[in-house]
């Protein structure tokens, strides 16, 4: 059965397009997950949407389980292969083929990476809404699979605010085309919203429309100094009061972060004095006097403790150094566990407190660092070996933070996860943010457009 599968595939793509066995690239055995590799029973790489239609066909008829890959970046094991999975990778479906400079969108082959989705739009004069760490191999497919955030999302919104249309193939190899360019449709029920972080459950995506913005004028940023979670709360709010849409960026990294920025990565301390939380901000404005005045008000009220305003490229670049900082942990630890969790804003203070609390108590020699997008309500945990050394994370030892900080989550009220999506690594704890009314919904859809179960089986929920 599997090898006449396969037989037809290869007659459908071509040699070149179906890989098996030792010929398939390591690249599609494993993704950013930190799971063992696993090599599928093929990968099939099409070049068009209408290959993804013929591959979902011949494999929904053969139940054959698939899974859509993309760049690979996914930390939750989403496009991670399973035993026996065809893995469908986009990568060959690549490239913007088109910018509207009237409508003010760009349309792209699903395979595109974000960066290039970006350069597209910066040359024709426009941004695009979508940023995150991993823009040069993420895929805007995967992005929208995974409804992916960043660091500009207090200003333009998560993936599916950005996105205006899309074209993707059901389980069976219907071709859905919705490449939608205005902002105003209200035709009924919107499966493009559906499908926007459904994590390749419920179709695979090929074709995306993007809404694109302006270009701000100037970005002024700065890296501010607060006391505590409470009084950088207090900050963002003010900025948000007088700044509205201008403010682009708000991160913050509480002084555990900072710790191993200074003594492992090696940047100078940003501050003459440590501080429990330091802010990097942008603004998308000209007028760099008001926010001088805005930052001299927040100081006289003690709601910053010290400031530093860039006063070029190269200062900004040395304040988001700090920020970046986190992608380099590989100099010192194998790997590491990193947790997205969202908490209700007025959460954030005491959820830090009892994180730093169960880090103390449960994994003390381990690096724990918090930061994160707090205007989103977003928290990234990173948690290191907790044995302290330079090794790996175990499995076990990733069940035992999971455990932890997502009850700390569920007391909270918040979300076990931001951003990163649900994927495998998540799904045991999907009870603690969704009702048991709102899971049988997800299994409802589920069912309804994937009555086989043979897209990404086990992603997001368990299999039926
Ligand atoms: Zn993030």
């Amino acid at each position: 059965m599997g090898e006449e599968l396969i037989g037809r595939l290869i007659e459908r793509l071509g040699e070149g397009s179906v890989r098996t066995g030792a010929d398939i690239p390591p690249n599609n055995c494993v993704d950013a997950s930190h799971l063992t590799p696993v090599t599928p029973r093929a990968v099939v790489f099409p070049r068009t949407t209408e290959e993804v239609s013929a591959v979902l066909a011949l494999c929904h008829a053969a139940d054959q389980p698939v899974v859509t890959q993309g760049g690979m970046t996914g930390l939750a094991a989403g496009a991670h292969p399973g035993e026996g999975e065809v893995a469908l990778s986009l990568e060959k479906m690549r490239g913007v083929e088109e910018v509207d400079p009237v409508a003010g969108t760009l349309t792209a082959l699903a395979g595109t990476p974000l960066a290039e989705v970006q350069a597209a739009a910066e040359e024709a004069g426009f941004l695009c809404g979508i940023d995150l760490g991993a823009r040069g191999t993420a895929t805007i497919g995967g992005n929208v699979a995974t409804n992916a955030g960043g660091n500009q999302v207090v200003r333009y919104g998560m993936t599916r605010r950005n996105v205006l249309g899309l074209e993707a193939v059901q389980a069976d190899g219907t071709i859905l085309t919705s490449l939608n360019k205005m902002m105003k449709n209200n035709t009924g029920y919107d499966w493009t919203q559906l499908f926007i972080g459904s994590e390749g459950t419920l179709g695979v995506v090929t074709r995306v429309v993007i809404g694109l913005h302006p270009k701000p004028a100037a970005v002024e940023t700065a890296l501010l100094a607060a006391p505590d979670a409470n009084a950088a709360l207090a900050v963002l709010a003010r900025l948000q009061a007088r700044f509205g849409g201008e403010l682009l960026t708000f991160e913050a990294m509480w002084s555990e972060f900072i710790a191993v920025a200074v003594t492992r990565i090696k940047l100078p301390e940003p501050f003459a004095e440590r501080h429990d939380v330091t802010l990097l901000v942008e603004l998308g404005t000209t007028d760099k006097e008001r926010m001088t005045d805005v930052l001299g008000e927040l100081m006289e009220e003690g709601l910053v403790a010290d400031a530093f305003l860039a006063q070029s490229g190269q200062d900004a670049a040395r304040m988001w150094a700090y920020r970046e900082s986190v992608y380099e942990y590989g100099q010192f630890q194998g790997n590491q566990i990193n947790l997205d969790i969202s908490l209700p804003r007025g959460q954030i203070g005491q959820a830090v407190e009892d994180l730093r609390q169960l880090g103390a108590s449960a994994w003390p020699a381990a690096v724990q660092v918090i930061f994160g997008h707090v205007a989103d309500s977003n928290l990234h945990v990173v948690i290191g070996p907790l044995d302290g050394g330079a090794g790996y994370v175990t499995p076990a030892d990733k069940k035992t933070v999971d455990a932890g900080v997502y009850e700390v989550v569920r007391r909270h009220k918040g979300s076990v996860s931001a951003e990163h999506g649900i994927g495998r690594l998540k799904r045991a704890y999907l009870g603690y943010s969704r009702s048991p009314a709102e899971l049988a919904l997800m299994r409802t859809l589920k069912t309804a457009l994937d009555p086989k179960g043979i897209l990404n089986p086990g992603r997001v929920l368990e299999e039926a």
